[in-house]
């Protein structure tokens, strides 16, 4: 989608760590992937799931798809709307012996780019169904009213923010480009939350797990104890809670309004949504989930989920403290404190250190630790006495 708000994991930020941490960067795990993919995922093989990782232009390296071969036989997620991406596609389904127009459903975990942004051309190619959690629906669908949308809403909330306006408006313009990398695509059918994909073999159960992307969905196999997590839950990168626009759900004619609408001008400023708290909410629903082998967008596969959740939950709280540190000498807006934790970059991933910061006041303002003065041009926050 727009830039800072396509899938860029980034490596776990803690609060004693520098900001090279909190840097997009090349995750050699996610990299290694293809190769390591006859080992690590010798037994998703087994139960007929095949990792097809393929290229993508971003930071976070390699995004993993998955065919389940089964009846229907079936793609997870698509990679994004690249000729070299739909190239490894194709041979790597040959080297299964499949052809593209062998593939009978797709079904898309979130609106990411890196994951649906060739959706639209394989159900086109194909004549594989499209299937997806009913809110992302409009997302696909009307794919460039929908990240204009998105982008403006980042603009307003950078300038609202602190963000120096030269510099929002200079990641607005490169937002619009980097979302050549999706596509509109036509939703065949949505599915919701809790409701069930039958395949001859299994039964796959659809759960909401909102955080990371206002869409994120996890598919979940009781029987075998198996997820596909999408970029809920990595094994090697901690996801990042992105703020994003709400969705346009398919009951709420004004948002579907909006949705199909091409215009980009910008509105006032929409309520902030509150990602990580959405997004911890998420992880704690996973946590209770029986899974032996989780298969995520990125990366190896995640075999202890309930540590690994802990873990991520903890460090979250630990960098809301280290925010609340910042505010000891007075308030501040969250670019302030993003430029004090993460300098430059900072600067240059605006939106994305605007969205960490962001979301951990979201916690100490759930906690009322931390007060929201948005009474002046910039909203400025504040330690609670
Ligand atoms: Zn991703």
């Amino acid at each position: 989608m727009s830039l800072g708000r396509h899938s860029i994991p980034v490596r776990p930020c803690q609060a004693d760590r520098d900001a090279s941490h909190c840097t997009p960067v090349r995750n050699t795990a996610t990299v290694s992937s293809s190769q390591a993919s006859g080992t690590e995922y010798a037994d998703a093989a087994e139960l007929g799931i095949h990792v097809i990782p393929l290229d993508t232009p971003f930071a976070v390296g390699q995004v993993n798809t998955y065919l389940i071969e089964d009846d229907p036989l079936t793609l997870v997620d698509c990679g994004p709307n690249t000729a070299s991406a739909l190239t490894q596609l194709e041979r790597q389904l040959e080297d299964r012996g499949h052809r593209l127009s062998d593939l009978e459903q797709i079904f898309i975990t979130h609106q990411h780019l890196d994951h649906s942004g060739l959706a639209g051309i394989l159900a086109a190619r194909s004549g594989a169904e499209l299937v997806t959690l009913d809110r992302l629906a409009p997302v696909l669908e009307n794919w460039a009213g929908q990240a204009g949308r998105s982008d403006d809403d980042a603009l307003a909330l950078m300038l609202a923010h602190g963000v120096e306006a030269p510099v929002a408006e200079a990641l607005r313009a490169v937002a619009t480009i980097i979302r050549g990398y999706g596509g509109a695509a036509r939703v065949d059918r949505t599915v919701n939350d809790g409701e069930e994909i039958v395949f001859t073999g299994r039964r796959l159960e659809v759960q909401y797990r909102p955080g990371h992307s206002p869409s994120d969905t996890v598919l979940y196999d009781r029987a075998n104890r198996v997820a596909l997590l999408g970029d809920h839950l990595l094994a090697k990168v901690s996801s990042n809670a992105l703020v994003d626009s709400p969705l346009p759900l398919p009951s709420d004619p004004a948002r579907s309004a909006a949705a199909t609408s091409d215009s980009t001008t910008p509105g006032p400023p929409p309520r902030r949504p509150e990602p990580l708290l959405a997004y911890r909410d998420s992880l704690m629903r996973t946590r209770l989930l029986e899974i032996d082998l989780g298969l995520g967008g990125h990366g190896p596969p995640v075999r202890d989920h309930r540590p690994l959740i802990t873990g991520r939950l903890s460090a979250q709280e630990r960098r809301a403290e280290h925010f609340l540190t910042l505010l000891a000498d007075g308030p501040r807006s969250a670019h302030e404190l993003a430029v004090l934790r993460w300098g430059r970059v900072a600067i240059t991933q605006a939106f994305l250190t605007l969205s960490e910061v962001l979301g951990h006041l979201g916690l100490l303002l759930a906690d009322g630790r931390v007060i929201e003065d948005a009474s002046g041009a910039i909203v400025r926050f504040h330690a609670a006495d």
